[in-house]
Formats: structure tokens, sequence, C-alpha cells
């Protein structure tokens, strides 16, 4: 079984665009949304949800009205999560890692660790594969190890149906979610567009992806509406052994059928579908190999 994970350094190139049209083209395989804050992979694949499961990040602080405001938490807490309240201590619940030292050294027993439901997480049925996405809570914390959660129910579907391919959308960025959907997989596909900005991050999410010693693949999205960029990112792809597997065209009808939430492979005489069918071609040959 593999595992190839899309990526783009940044929101708006076409990653998931590309990733649900390969998650139509496939076959032997289960997808994964990693973008567990804004996902939305769901709006074409409309999943029908199987089993739906809560969240529990990591604990956070909270405290009870046993405080007398001695200020000893405040002046140990190293992630300055705690602030001064003339009537009881505050703690911020963004800043609070639940490292327990406040509940350690409270000389009143006012703190204790809770572990909070941060969002929830699904295994659903589409037309085409398995779906595992999820849903973070609005400002909730550990989004790492909610990606880590759902890529590690995919593994386990995966071996026990023998499926041959986890297809996984990456969030956007180079954080933490990112950094979660690139470990231990078999193939990154980096997919850019030929604008100054998508080069700076293309070469910001190559820094990310290539300490994670994987076959990396790029693909340029809208190729043709600068050449002399898309020259550029060639020769970035041959100076760093990236595999330059697709450059899809710019179309004007892609707008337009995402609009209607159809896929884009679904008119095949359009340029843009002809080069994903191909990108997936040259794809199928290795990962089914
Ligand atoms: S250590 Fe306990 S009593 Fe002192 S300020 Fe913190 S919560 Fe309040
Ligand atoms: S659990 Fe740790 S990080 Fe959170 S408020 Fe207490 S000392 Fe600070």
């Amino acid at each position: 079984m593999k595992q190839l994970t899309i990526i783009s350094g940044k929101g708006g190139t076409g990653k998931t665009t590309i990733a649900s049209n390969f998650i139509k083209l496939a076959h032997d395989h289960i997808a994964v949304d990693t973008d567990v804050d804004a996902a939305n992979l769901h709006i074409l694949l409309k999943p029908e949800i199987e089993v739906k499961k809560d969240f529990i990040g990591g604990a956070v602080a909270k405290v009870n009205d046993d405080c007398i405001t001695c200020g000893k938490c405040q002046e140990l807490c190293r992630f300055d999560a705690i602030s001064d309240s003339t009537v009881k201590i505050k703690i911020d619940p963004l800043k609070c890692e639940g490292c327990g030292v406040c509940e350690y050294i409270c000389p009143t027993g006012a703190i204790t660790l809770v572990k909070e439901k941060q969002g929830q997480f699904y295994t659903s049925n589409t037309s085409f594969c398995k779906l595992i996405h999820a849903r973070l809570n609005p400002g909730a914390e550990n989004s790492g190890l909610l990606v880590t959660t759902i890529r590690n129910i995919a593994e386990d579907i995966a071996y026990a149906e023998n499926k041959k391919l986890i297809i996984i959308d990456g969030a956007p960025g180079i954080g933490c979610p990112v950094i979660a959907s690139l470990n231990g997989v078999d193939f990154a596909l980096i997919v850019t567009e030929p604008t100054l900005s998508g080069i700076s991050d293309f070469k910001k999410i190559y820094d990310v992806a290539k300490f994670f010693n994987i076959k990396m693949f790029a693909c340029i999205n809208k190729f043709d509406i600068n050449l002399s960029n898309t020259a550029e990112i060639q020769k970035f792809c041959t100076q760093n052994n990236i595999s330059l597997i697709g450059k899809i065209s710019y179309d004007e009808n892609v707008p337009k059928l995402l609009s209607q939430k159809k896929f884009i492979i679904d008119s095949p005489q359009n340029p843009a579908a002809k080069d994903i069918i191909k990108l997936w071609e040259n794809f199928d040959k290795i990962i089914y190999e």
C-alpha cells in the first residue's frame, strides 16, 4: 500500500481540485482530507458519514473558586498562559500547553487539567472510495494530532480492505497539519503555479517536505500564464531532484465547473481535463507498478 500527499504551500493553487479529480480517477484507494481547519474536499465528493467520533485534544488548565490569587502559577507558567485578576487568575486556553505545572504547585488545589472536545472526525462513503475527514473547532489547537488520528484510521482501513493507495489532500501552508500529512508517506506532489508568490511558496514547502526523505513530484497549474516563471520552476525542480510530472493549462472552464460543483475530468474535451488525466496516468504507472 502506497501513500501520496498532495501539498501546495498555500491555498488557491488548485491542490484540492487535483486531489478530488485523482480520487475519482484512482482505484483500490482511500482518501483523506487533512485540511482540518477548513476542509473542502467534501464539496465535490459528497460523503455520506458512516462513523462520527469526537476528537479529544490535549488537556487545558481550568481554575475554580478556591484560587486565593497567590500568583505562584503565573510565575511558573512557561507559556505565559496565566494572567492576573483581582478575584482569581485567568488561564488563556489558546496559550495553555497542558504541561500541568500550575496544577502541581497550586497550594489550594484550585487548578485541574481538563481534556476537551476539540472537533470531530468522520469515516464516510463516497461514490469512489472511503473518505476520512475531520473538522477542528474554531480556535482549537492540536491540528497535527487530529491529522495523525485520521491518517491512522485510513491506514487501518487500507490494510483491512487490502487497498493499494491512500490519497491525502494536504492542508495549505507549511504548519503542523502539513508536517503530519507528510510523515511516513511514499510520495509528495507539490502543486504550484507560475507566479512570484507561487514560486516562493513552492520553495518553502519543498524545504519542509525534503526533511521527510520522500520521493517528490511537482505539477505546474496554469503553466501557460507565465512561461518564464514556469521555466524557473522547471529549473528549480531539476536542481533539487524533484520530478516535474505534469503541467496543466490555463482553462477558463475550470472556475465555472468548480462553481457548479463538477469534476474537471467530467468535461474531458477541455484542456485542463486532458492535462489532469495525463498527469494521473503518469502517477498511475508509478503508484501501481
Ligand atoms: S497557584 Fe492556585 S491559588 Fe495561586 S494564583 Fe494560581 S490558581 Fe490561584
Ligand atoms: S498547564 Fe502549564 S501551560 Fe497550562 S496554564 Fe498551567 S502551567 Fe501554564
